[in-house]
């Protein structure tokens, strides 16, 4: 018996279903990591893997990556969580508020989760209304509100013009649902007659600009100046949730639009491999989070918020993220687009990629689905084909997102990205007769 199946075996009794979080789940079981270096993993039965998952998005220099190693066990020496101020959250607010004009003041919480649910809340205590508006299957981490209608289904999403807000979990109440408004993503026309039904109410709109879950699919200009112009029009504040695309340029995904988000929700990269999230804007908005302020009307706290490991990975992390290593990781993501989309148009097969900057979703289809609805039944339809690209991919070396999304590393070479290519030359072969045809 392998290692790591025995390992399940024990997990299986004590977490349920052997598992902490869902996405380490793999048929038969998952694999389990003896260590990790680099872009490498090694597993417990001393299996090598090249890592595209990159923890999904939160590894921009790979594993352990040294300058972090070093500069963490200092830390780790000096202790690593005080209920008192530390200079290390100060230098690395002011490394990120230098780094993103539109970033004045920075508020550090534990989680990309932690980072929404602040966000939102900020925008409620802000404006003094109670709702959101989300794009349907938009993936904002687990808080309640922010996932609404993360993942409906044609029985329960109801009409594509007015979209239903579906529960994630059994359970929750009327007054989160009631207090979400669904829209459809980049259907600029659409989400502004629906936003105008809801205008006294909102607080904020939450938008993700190149969504994971919906297609990767990034958010077209149009639809940000429609939404950033009937944000101003009705006080409403415009809140990027960049968790995940902070990698994609310098500044975040938000470089690519000329109109700026009120608020910005961090978290991933920014922490250097530990635990973290952050809340960004300006400080007018930001102010409502000071205790000495006139305008203070939201308390928050968190034990382990701006503890110092976590500032000291994430710190230096960013450091490392230079605007000539964010332009050596888009050169190795377009060299492996180009070689994909080539080994796709050898073997014969219809595919897309979509993304930005650092990262990319493979779809096998052409043109990508483009919301929410057409990736549900694409995937409906692929399931096996996607399930057995992936199990190639692990089987020949290389850990991808579940969803066939590659998050390449900075510490990777042109020899990395060359071998995911040819890898995957082969799962096209190996998956050409599992495609269906959805549309
Ligand atoms: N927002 C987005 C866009 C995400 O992808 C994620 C996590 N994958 C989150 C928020 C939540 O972050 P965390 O898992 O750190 O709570």
């Amino acid at each position: 018996m392998s290692k790591s199946k025995f390992l399940y075996e024990r997990a299986l009794h004590v977490l349920p279903g052997g598992i902490s979080r869902n996405l380490i789940l793999r048929d038969p079981h998952p694999v389990y990591v003896a260590k990790a270096s680099g872009f490498t993993v090694t597993d417990v039965d001393g299996k090598n893997y090249i890592d595209f998952s990159n923890n999904v998005a939160s590894l921009i220099h790979g594993h352990a990556y040294p300058p972090i190693v070093e500069a963490v066990t200092e830390q780790l020496k000096k202790g690593t969580a005080y209920m008192l101020g530390t200079e290390i959250e100060i230098e690395f607010a002011e490394l990120l508020t230098s780094r993103v004009p539109q970033f004045e003041q920075v508020r550090f919480v534990n989680s990309g989760t932690e980072a929404v649910m602040a966000m939102v809340k900020a925008a409620r205590a802000f404006t003094n209304r109670p709702m959101i508006a989300k794009a349907e299957g938009a993936y904002h981490g687990s808080y309640d509100t922010a996932e609404v209608s993360q993942d409906p289904n044609p029985d329960n999403w109801g009409s594509y013009n007015n979209p239903k807000s579906v529960p994630h979990v059994v359970g929750t109440p009327d007054g989160v649902l009631n207090n979400v408004v669904v829209f459809p993503f980049n259907d600029a026309q659409t989400t502004i007659q629906i936003l105008n039904n809801y205008k006294d109410k909102l607080a904020a709109i939450l938008i993700d600009p190149v969504p994971h879950r919906i297609s990767m699919v990034p958010a077209q200009r149009d639809f940000i100046y429609a939404i950033y112009d009937w944000c101003k029009a009705h006080n409403v504040l415009l809140c990027f949730d960049e968790v995940v695309t902070f990698r994609c340029d310098f500044q975040g995904a938000q470089e690519n639009y000329p109109v700026k988000p009120d608020l910005t929700s961090l978290g991933k990269i920014i922490g250097g491999g530990f635990p973290i999230g952050a809340l960004a804007g300006s400080k007018k908005i930001m102010d409502i989070l000071n205790p000495r302020s006139t305008n203070y009307r939201y308390a928050l706290s968190g034990t382990f918020s701006a503890n110092p490991i976590s500032m000291t990975a994430g710190k230096i992390a960013m450091e490392h993220y230079t605007q000539e290593k964010v332009n050596y990781l888009k050169a190795l993501t377009e060299r492996a687009k180009t070689q994909i989309l080539d080994a796709a148009k050898s073997v014969g097969i219809p595919i897309s990629l979509t993304g930005m900057g650092t990262f990319f979703r493979l779809f096998f289809t052409h043109p990508a689905p483009q919301h929410y609805r057409e990736t549900y039944l694409y995937e409906q339809a692929n399931k096996q084909a996607i399930k057995a690209a992936l199990d190639y991919l692990y089987e020949n070396g290389i850990i991808a997102i579940n969803s066939l999304t590659f998050m390449p590393s900075t510490v990777m070479t042109e020899k990395e990205i060359d071998r995911l290519s040819e890898v995957i030359l082969g799962m096209f072969k190996h998956v050409k007769p599992l495609i269906k045809e959805w549309r």
